[in-house]
């Protein structure tokens, strides 16, 4: 097992801006990392440099305290995981495994290649499985086999790309679920690269948020959902998306576009001098006052809602506000950034299911201002 350390990792393609800009990460022994950003930021580069596909423009990068960064592929025991699993399909599933100790000419005896395939066959719950081909394995025994290929040569560490992007959504949450079970039982050191916020926020112990090659936080699921330190993370984590909306200041007082809410402490010297600030209020943070709220939701306003979904268990609310000029181009430009198409604006609640808030309604609803984020509308951090 492993110990992984980036520091001040800079990978440039050509002269143009970084794919990766100055990214330092410590990864624990037996750690699960997940990379995760939007198309482009650069995760795959990094984990391709972490495996020896792609050389580190400046950095260092050590496995187990060494210095690693000019060692070849092969002889930083590190295992990839690809997108395809890249199995043999004219070997068994015990050849397939077997595969790279033979490549290993002469290094194992006949009767220890059988030892140690049975023993990664054994943790993997495949020895029923050791004379089928992979085109009779399901995706998730597929994947196990990939992972047995990785267990035998002994890899101090598992690295995943995307490994789930290609199958359906039932197939995907199937194999989430094995995947992180695996990871456990083995309690190998792993990297995982995915663009999936449900991947993110369920496999890993650490997720590593990345925009345009630059690493904006690397925290705990929760504390990510919790405590994002900026718009971009609080807007790429959670679905549907956090609510933003425009706030104009008046010494201690926030004017929503439906609601005004007292700040205090901290918060009031942090926006002193600020017109307008954004405050960001998660959908489920909205409650429909006549049927769920309690003390702290002590922001109470009422608004119009303009369209209704609902889904069984819980149902979504739409309501649209007005934005002033300059908060809408920030917000635009930070959808963009999130793969979106802009900032449409309105507000999404996420109520329960016993509300009966109903199109056209002019709806009570009411939020715990504690559970609310301020974030500087030029820089985007928070500033709660
Ligand atoms: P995706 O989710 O779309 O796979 P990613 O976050 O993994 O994206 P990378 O593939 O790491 O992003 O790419 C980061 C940036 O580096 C992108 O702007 C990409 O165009 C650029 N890039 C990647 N590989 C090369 C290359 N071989 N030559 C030049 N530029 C590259």
């Amino acid at each position: 097992m492993s110990r992984i350390e980036l520091k001040n990792i800079v990978k440039k393609y050509g002269d143009g801006f970084p794919a990766v800009n100055d990214v330092s990460l410590d990864i624990a022994d037996g750690e699960f990392v997940i990379l995760v950003g939007p198309s482009g930021c650069g995760k795959s580069t990094l984990l391709r440099m972490v495996v020896g596909l792609e050389d580190i423009t400046s950095g260092d990068l050590l496995i187990d305290g060494k210095r690693v960064n000019d060692l070849a592929p092969r002889d930083r025991h590190l295992a990839m995981v690809f997108q395809n699993y890249a199995l043999y399909p004219h070997l068994t599933v015990f050849e397939n495994i077997a595969f790279p100790l033979r490549l290993q000419k002469g290094k194992h005896s006949e009767e220890e290649i059988r030892r140690m395939v049975h023993q990664a066959s054994g943790m993997l719950e495949l020895d029923e499985h050791l004379d089928r081909k992979p085109s009779n394995l399901s995706g998730g025994q597929r994947q196990r086999v990939a992972m047995g290929r990785a267990i035998v040569r002994e890899a101090d560490a598992f690295l995943f790309d995307e490994p789930l992007s290609n199958l359906d959504a039932k197939l995907r949450g199937q194999m989430r679920t094995e995947i992180a079970r695996m990871q456990r039982r083995l309690g190998i050191t792993t990297i995982y690269v995915t663009h999936d916020q449900v991947e993110a926020m369920t496999l890993g112990d650490r997720v590593a948020v990345l925009k345009k090659g630059i690493l904006q936080q690397v925290a705990s699921p929760r504390e990510l959902y919790e405590q994002p330190v900026n718009l971009f993370v609080a807007g790429f984590i959670g679905s549907p998306p956090m609510n933003f909306l425009p706030a104009r200041v008046s010494g201690s007082t926030l004017h929503l576009p439906h609601a005004e809410v007292t700040i205090t402490g901290d918060l009031v010297e942090k926006v002193k001098g600020k017109d307008v600030v954004i405050v960001g209020l998660r959908p489920e943070h909205i409650k429909d006052a006549t049927v769920e709220t309690t003390p702290e939701h002590a922001v109470h306003f009422t608004a119009v809602v303009d369209q209704t979904e609902w889904l069984g268990n819980e149902q979504y609310a739409y309501i649209p506000f007005d934005a002033d000029r300059a908060v809408r181009d920030k917000l635009d430009e930070l959808d963009r950034e999130l793969d979106g198409e802009g900032m449409h604006p309105q507000l999404i609640v996420n109520l329960d299911a016993r509300s009966r808030v109903i199109e056209g309604d002019e709806a009570d609803l009411a939020f715990d201002p504690a559970l609310m984020h301020v974030f500087d509308p030029e820089s985007g951090d928070n500033l709660t």
